[in-house]
């Protein structure tokens, strides 16, 4: 069959759940992975034919994306930060909000490159915050931490397959003790309260884990009072806490902060214009 009448079959099944723009970009990441096809071989040669051995796995992930299922795990890899990441149902699919985050501390962490920093990333799911950290930050120490076996078993082919060292940690936030102490403490915890998933799409919803995800209407801070108090126990004096945040959140985010002695808190907008990380520096007053 002709190239782009396999594409025309896509739009005609897939337009009415998904905006035309993201039909065209599953079906360029299909063609370019399972037939190493680069997204201009259409406008240079139109009528490409592929064969019925081609065809057959872009018709398997044109039904897969019909029951909603993430092109990510189809192709089973997302891309952040220009790198490559395993992914499955056991980890987040990493978001671009969280490559900003990590834009945010590269900058932060500028004059401090070449210094020996000791990292720790809290609910590394994917181990993309960590692993694309210890590419950028050469001096730097990385530890990664998660509840979830499952997901650590991603995140260490993904250091692997991005040859970095991560010192990986199966631990629950709630009760982990550890005499390190560190100078970046990082965390994208779960953060979106139960009556906010009508607002998430099916391929959300259905396909990437729930504890990953998902905090009670009562107590939507849990992660944040764990991680905020372990932070003011193993940071160094003037460390830095980075967070991503429930964007309506913000304040009361930033009010925690300040109840435990965090300082120049700085609250930072996604690019969709959504209260979305927060930056504070520890000052250790015993110290
Ligand atoms: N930003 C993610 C989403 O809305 C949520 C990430 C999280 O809970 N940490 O899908």
């Amino acid at each position: 069959m002709q190239l782009r009448e396999i594409k025309k079959i896509f739009h005609k099944e897939l337009d009415e759940s998904y905006p035309k723009e993201e039909v065209d970009s599953f079906f360029y990441l299909l063609i370019e992975h399972y037939l190493k096809l680069e997204r201009f071989v259409l406008a240079l040669q139109p009528n490409l034919v592929i064969t019925k051995e081609e065809e057959q796995p872009l018709f398997e992930a044109l039904s897969r994306l019909r029951l909603q299922h993430p092109i990510q795990h189809i192709i089973g890899k997302a891309f952040f930060m220009d790198m490559e990441f395993i992914v499955n149902e056991n980890v987040l699919i990493p978001r671009p909000e969280t490559e900003e985050l990590v834009y945010w501390i590269l900058d932060d962490c500028q004059v401090a490159r070449s210094r020996d920093l000791k990292v720790l990333d809290i609910g590394t799911g994917s181990g993309c915050i960590a692993i694309s950290l210890a590419k950028q930050l050469e001096n730097a120490t990385i530890y990664a931490l998660d509840i979830s076996a499952d997901a650590l078993e991603v995140a260490k082919e993904n250091a692997v397959l991005n040859a970095v060292k991560v010192n990986f940690i199966q631990a629950d936030i709630f009760n982990f003790e550890n005499e390190l102490k560190f100078d970046l403490i990082v965390s994208n915890p779960p953060y979106v309260r139960e009556f906010e998933k009508n607002e998430m799409h099916k391929n959300v919803l259905n396909y990437e884990p729930k504890e990953a995800l998902f905090v009670s209407d009562d107590s939507p801070l849990v992660f944040y009072k764990a991680i905020t108090q372990f932070a003011a126990q193993h940071l160094n004096s003037n460390g830095k806490l980075f967070f991503e945040i429930n964007q309506y959140l913000g304040k009361e985010t930033q009010q925690l902060l300040q109840e435990h002695n965090f300082s120049e808190i700085e609250l930072r907008k996604d690019m969709f214009g959504n209260d979305r990380m927060l930056k504070a520096i520890f000052v250790d007053i015993l110290s």
